[in-house]
């Protein structure tokens, strides 16, 4: 089938970098096809600028002058052997061989090996991901559909390729359900059985819980994360963590109540980008747990110190809620217990004490008290013979504090109530 067509639903620059690359393969005589999670995505007509492509050669040394003769950066990973091209500093094209996978235990890190196309094929998820398209110049545009891929998109089906697929790799247990939800596709009856069976058989167990965890990370992060975690509830996927975390209606409030406060945040003009939503919402799904068990669920996730440190605090609720809940917290008080908090803790806290006085006050702060900034700066300081640094430090937040307070001041305020103060 010619899905020349297919392809125009991409960008133009895509589309010219895709050409490129097929008819660089044509001069290095070898076989190159778009594959996997953006085929599926452009027959179902959803944009995806996720570009997989892989080579019936050895990628690493295809991509080394495809990257040298249009100057593009390039980044090999010698381990998996494949490597990724960014073209612009905007577009990024993963490139990898075709190969063959077997699984010498349940779960252990596949043994791989050079293959074909056609293996590459076999060794993916489900048939809705394992489409290809040619990119070479004589067959520019064919839908490689080796396994009734387009026939699966058709009726919405996610299909493993065998029985043991949900053994060889229980990442997929997860996979399944996103793609189920995310596409609304139905589970095929004769894929059910074998998801059922390596969820209680706890399959999970055999993959290191850091991988594992990658996988529920992208549940976190998919849109109807709700509906995600609802399925793998029913399904009693969940208890991966630990047979203690489970699904709550007040949890699955909360989750909602995040996206209610995204929603304010955006109305605010308060900048999100740099905000991991999905750190908030395993906050919510584990902070009901004592301090240990938390702890040591962070440590078995091998997440980052940096995430880890953020996750832990989950755990501060209740001592921050008491210091934003005395009568009168004045706002410097309120700034001063928040200042130094990531994003994710406070959008966290924010959803805990809803209908409660402090979520008041950190509303205040992030609308308000954070975007006070003082006019007077060090070098004011030492015109007025304020010289030691860790003084100016000092008087520099107090006045900002007592900014904060007043609400809004000029220079001239700022420096005569440094005056007032007894500062100078
Ligand atoms: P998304 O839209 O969420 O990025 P995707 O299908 O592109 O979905 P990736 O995780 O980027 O997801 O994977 C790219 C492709 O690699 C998949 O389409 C699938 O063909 C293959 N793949 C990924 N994970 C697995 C797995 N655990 N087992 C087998 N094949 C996999």
């Amino acid at each position: 089938m010619m899905t020349g067509s297919l392809l125009d639903r991409l960008p133009q620059e895509i589309l010219r970098l895709l050409r490129l690359i097929g008819s660089y393969a044509d001069q290095r005589r070898v076989s190159c096809y778009l594959i996997g999670g953006v085929v599926r995505d452009l027959l179902l007509g959803r944009d995806n600028l996720d570009i997989d492509i892989v080579v019936e050669s050895d990628a690493v040394e295809f991509c080394k002058p495809l990257a040298q003769r249009y100057q593009t950066a390039l980044t090999v990973y010698p381990r998996f052997k494949t490597a990724t091209l960014t073209w612009d500093h905007r577009f990024v094209v993963d490139f990898s061989s075709t190969r063959k996978e077997a699984y010498p235990t349940p779960g252990a890190l596949p043994v791989v090996v050079e293959g074909t196309l056609k293996d590459d094929i076999f060794r993916r998820d489900f048939t809705i991901n394992a489409m290809a398209i040619s990119l070479n110049q004589d067959n520019y545009g064919t839908l490689v559909d080796m396994c009734r891929g387009q026939d699966d998109i058709r009726s919405r089906t996610i299909r493993v390729f065998h029985a043991k697929s949900f053994e060889d790799d229980p990442t997929r247990i997860l996979r399944a359900i996103r793609f189920q939800e995310r596409y609304q596709f139905q589970i095929a009856e004769e894929t059910r059985e074998p998801l059922r069976q390596a969820v209680e058989g706890k399959f999970w167990q055999y993959v290191s819980a850091g991988r594992y965890f990658e996988e529920f990370k992208k549940i976190l992060k998919e849109p109807n994360v709700l509906c995600c975690l609802d399925r793998l509830q029913d399904v009693g996927g969940l208890s991966f963590f630990s047979k203690e975390i489970v699904w709550t209606p007040a949890k699955k409030d909360h989750f909602k109540r995040v996206q209610t406060i995204l929603l304010w945040m955006q109305e605010q003009g308060i900048d999100r980008t740099a905000l991991a939503v999905w750190l908030v919402y395993l906050m919510i799904l584990i902070s009901d747990q004592p301090i240990e068990k938390v702890q040591d669920i962070v440590n078995r996730l091998s997440l980052s110190r940096h995430d880890s440190r953020k996750i832990i605090s989950c755990k501060l609720e209740q001592e921050i809620v008491k210091r934003l809940d005395m009568n009168c917290v004045k706002p410097s008080q309120v700034y001063n217990v928040l200042k130094s908090m990531s994003a994710e803790e406070i959008l966290f806290f924010l959803v805990k004490t809803h209908g409660q006085p402090p979520e008041m006050c950190i509303q205040n702060f992030l609308t308000q008290y954070r975007n006070v900034h003082l006019c007077t700066r060090g070098e004011d300081l030492m015109r007025l013979g304020i010289c030691d640094g860790k003084r100016i430090g000092a008087t520099l937040q107090i006045l900002l504090e007592r900014k904060i307070d007043a609400g809004a001041m000029t220079k001239e305020q700022e420096l005569s109530l440094l005056q007032e103060m007894d500062f100078i």
